[in-house]
């Protein structure tokens, strides 16, 4: 899987935008060093894979930035035991960096049209820890969970209570927060939950994301450029 001829722009990625600006875990250096990027756009912006911003996917969604993918998966902490549910399946290239970093990997995505691509080439890929579903991932999975991670990878008014209360005792959730003018990247953490629930929230950068639809999304109207 290394060997392509987008090796070295994806090796000068990971160097440039992810290792210059801070990213350390080297699970996620080594995924995104390894994880064909290229493979997940369209092939009229094959060329731009690896460059440093978002690329449209079609269904007006998009890739997100490398730097973002990186940033989220390392707030995640995976360590390769968890089951970790995926709001936003999109391209499934973050899927794909979950698969390598966790033992099973949920994601549900809106839009039937990329549920199918993504599940095309990630099981061209040989990803048999996947499981990718059409629907509204606003209301997670709960007859999967409890989750050691959950990732919102859309923009959510705020994060959804019942994703929360789908989060394992010590697990994590990462999810831009925040409307259509800008949101915040946010880390909650679950605490005790069996002696009465402590949710930790940390903010950690201001980020640009498509809008998370659905019951605890965002509705049409209320999300303004
Ligand atoms: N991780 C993806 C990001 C795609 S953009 C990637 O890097 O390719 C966010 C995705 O969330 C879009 O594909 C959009 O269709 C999807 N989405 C928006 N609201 C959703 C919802 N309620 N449930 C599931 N997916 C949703």
């Amino acid at each position: 899987m290394t060997e392509d001829p987008y090796t070295s722009a994806r090796h000068k990625m990971v160097a440039e935008q992810l290792v210059e600006r801070g990213i350390t875990d080297p699970s996620v250096i080594q995924a995104l060093s390894t994880i064909p990027r290229h493979l997940f756009v369209p092939e009229a912006v094959r060329a731009q894979a690896y460059d440093d911003g978002p690329l449209p996917i079609g269904e007006n969604q998009t890739i997100s930035q490398p730097y973002i993918v990186a940033l989220m998966t390392q707030l995640l902490g995976l360590e390769g035991f968890e089951t970790v549910l995926e709001v936003g399946t999109g391209s499934g290239y973050q899927t794909a960096i979950l698969g390598k970093l966790a033992r099973q990997v949920f994601s549900i995505e809106l839009y039937e049209p990329l549920a199918q691509q993504a599940t095309r080439i990630l099981h061209e890929l040989g990803y048999e820890n996947l499981v990718i579903m059409t629907g509204d991932g606003s209301r997670g999975l709960l007859a999967h969970g409890p989750f050691d991670a959950i990732i919102i990878t859309a923009a959510a008014p705020r994060v959804p209570q019942i994703l929360l209360e789908q989060l394992a005792d010590g697990g994590r959730l990462v999810a831009p927060v925040g409307g259509a003018e800008g949101q915040v990247l946010e880390r909650w953490t679950r605490r005790d939950a069996r002696r009465g629930d402590h949710f930790k929230c940390e903010k950690m950068i201001p980020v640009a994301f498509v809008p998370l639809r659905g019951k605890h999304g965002w509705q049409e109207k209320d999300w303004k450029m």
